[in-house]
């Protein structure tokens, strides 16, 4: 992945277009009105410029011969020429104000597009990808670019082929008069066009660079603004010291900015300073011709006025040229993140609801991707359809591990895991997810409402069936709960955009009613009674038993007054299964369990 991210930001010319050419046919799939308009326009007002000044040429030299002369017959040629004028100047205005308008509704239609098509990718990401540090720099990088830069990138396509054409034209018209014209564009345009996309290239690498310490940027802020964070935060008084380390990211930030605004300045100037010399030289020589009567004054208007624009039409395209440089390396970064694919799946078959949920673990080894440490190496397990199994360990075991292998939120290295004897990696992905209910340990709290907050956990059949929502409200124990908050279901809750918020075990409790709410196969519980209390937690498991009837559940637990509840207990050690059996058995098995039991009922008497 490495190489290829060097690839497109070193790449040269054909990554360029090629990444240009991206963005045309995204555009041409989205808004394909859009992008004629704006063909259309760029090529009507690259040619005003060239246009104006001929007819401003043409207005001082009828003017001329008019007061020289009595030629009554010019009258009608000046007027001509001012209507002339004047239309081009109109068409002019009026192209310009239906650029900006087409430009502001292009940039909404991309903006819609591109972030919709982001999420969707980023949806569809094996989990694998969330912890690898280039693709959430990837994720970063593409997230910036919007809707407005790719417009940016539209404006900055049509400018340079403006630009170009105007400089074209203008040329065309100058060169009649003032041949040397060519000599001054050759001379000043190609070096400052080389120097700024040098420079531009230097300013996208830093950019690029910059991106994992733009994240630790994010985090300090996220430390001292978060609504979760800022009461352990202050209490701890970590603020100075976070402030402190994000100054010192952003003030390294402004330090390097500040050098390449000064390499920018400089290139400008002397850019200016040259072009500007350069048509003053020749207005001299025009004017000279001009006295001596080898020139006429409409020469030198039309010199006044074109060399002007020639300048500044050199200027504005190599802005845009080094903009829509700059811009095909934010699309790079963009098709990059579209490049991130998951790992081709051989079949996939689809699983019915019928599913019994036998699971068997044959062999596993598993690293999580990016670490150098194994969690688990050789397991191998099996659990009957139907069964409550508890996953007890010390802290870092590898239960939790083992049950996210069990939902494939990651894939083993080795070995297999099947469910009713098929292997899960040959199972449609959501056909499997639907079979699953898993109450993670950091369960989310959604910022929705209590009856979301449930219909979560089957949105097909809860979202809009309030009996049904209720029903399993009540079956999970939350009823009551809910009904005494303020509005009862439609309660907002989360102090994010609400004014309610719930205890941990009131939200934990909500979580495990959304597992209820599935009608899944298997059923597992990752320490779903950490933030109860000791009756809520008893009437947890009791429900528990009642609703996970059929459900092949695995739980995983500290405390020995749940855990005995299973119909086996699995004991994790430095990941591996070092015994099995029923509370009781191990307990007479004198093993690892056993010293657990007893170790904790003399220091902490309900908890392993
Ligand atoms: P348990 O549930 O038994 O407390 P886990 O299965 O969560 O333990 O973790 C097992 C080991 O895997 C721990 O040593 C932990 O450091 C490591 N680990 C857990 N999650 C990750 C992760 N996302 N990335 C890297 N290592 C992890």
């Amino acid at each position: 992945m490495k190489s290829s991210i060097t690839n497109m930001m070193h790449g040269g010319l054909q990554e360029r277009v090629r990444s240009l050419r991206w963005v045309l046919r995204l555009t041409w799939n989205v808004v394909p009105g859009f992008l004629i308009g704006l063909s259309s326009i760029t090529l009507i007002r690259s040619m005003i410029p060239a246009a104006l000044a001929w007819v401003i040429k043409s207005l001082v030299d009828s003017l001329m011969t008019e007061i020289d002369a009595s030629a009554p017959e010019e009258g009608s040629t000046i007027m001509l020429w001012l209507w002339l004028g004047l239309g081009l100047a109109v068409l002019d205005a009026v192209a310009g104000s239906v650029r900006t308008y087409v430009n502001r509704r292009l940039a909404d239609d991309l903006n819609v597009k591109v972030t919709t098509d982001i999420l969707s990718h980023a949806a569809d990401l094996d989990i694998k990808f969330f912890e690898d540090l280039d693709t959430q720099d990837s994720l970063q990088r593409a997230k910036a670019v919007s809707g407005d830069s790719l417009k940016t990138l539209f404006t900055q396509i049509f400018g340079a082929i403006s630009s170009g054409l105007q400089v074209v034209s203008l040329s065309a018209v100058l060169v009649m008069i003032q041949p040397w014209t060519l000599l001054v564009v050759a001379l000043v345009a190609p070096p400052f066009l080389f120097v700024r996309s040098m420079q531009t290239r230097r300013e996208y690498a830093l950019h690029y660079d910059r991106q994992t310490k733009r994240r630790w940027t994010g985090y300090f802020m996220g430390l001292l603004t978060g609504r979760r964070n800022v009461a352990e935060t202050r209490l701890l008084g970590l603020a100075p010291l976070l402030i402190r380390n994000y100054h010192s990211l952003i003030g390294a930030f402004r330090d390097q900015n500040r050098g390449i605004y000064v390499a920018n300045l400089r290139a400008v100037l002397v850019f200016d300073v040259v072009s500007v010399g350069g048509f003053y030289a020749l207005l001299t020589e025009i004017a000279f011709r001009a006295v001596d009567g080898r020139a006429s004054l409409g020469d030198v208007a039309l010199f006044l006025t074109a060399a002007g624009r020639l300048r500044s039409g050199l200027m504005t395209g190599v802005t845009s040229l080094t903009g829509l440089l700059l811009g095909s390396l934010h699309v790079s970064a963009l098709m990059e993140l579209f490049e991130i694919k998951n790992s081709p799946r051989v079949s996939s078959e689809s699983l019915t609801l019928d599913c019994a949920g036998a699971i068997t673990i044959q062999d596993v080894d598993f690293t999580y991707p990016g670490s150098s440490q194994a969690v688990l190496k050789d397991l191998s397990l099996e659990i009957r359809a139907g069964e409550t199994v508890a996953l007890v360990g010390e802290n870092g075991c590898g239960k939790t591990t083992v049950a996210k292998l069990i939902a494939r939120l990651y894939t083993p290295e080795r070995g297999r895991i099947t469910l009713d004897g098929r292997d899960i990696q040959d199972l449609e992905i959501q056909s499997l997810y639907r079979q699953i209910a898993f109450v993670f340990q950091n369960f989310i709290r959604y910022e929705a409402s209590a009856a979301d907050n449930i219909a979560y956990g089957d949105l097909e059949n809860c979202l809009d069936n309030r009996e049904r929502l209720e029903g399993i409200a009540r079956s999970a124990g939350v009823h009551d709960m809910i009904m005494a908050m303020p509005n009862g279901y439609e309660t907002m809750l989360g102090r994010t955009f609400g004014t309610f918020d719930l205890s941990g075990g009131q939200w934990q409790r909500l979580a495990v009613a959304r597992a209820f709410a599935r009608r899944s196969s298997l059923l597992i519980l990752d320490e779903p009674s950490a933030s109860l209390d000791a009756r809520a937690e008893y009437e947890l498991f009791v429900r528990a038993r009642k609703l996970a009837q059929g459900k092949t559940t695995i739980l995983i637990s500290h405390r020995f007054s749940t855990v005995a509840m299973a119909d086996r207990i699995l004991v994790m050690d430095r990941g591996h299964i070092v015994e099995n059996g029923s509370h009781w058995e191990l307990l007479s098995s004198d093993g690892h369990y056993a010293k657990l039991y007893e170790l904790h009922q003399r220091h902490m008497p309900s908890a392993i």
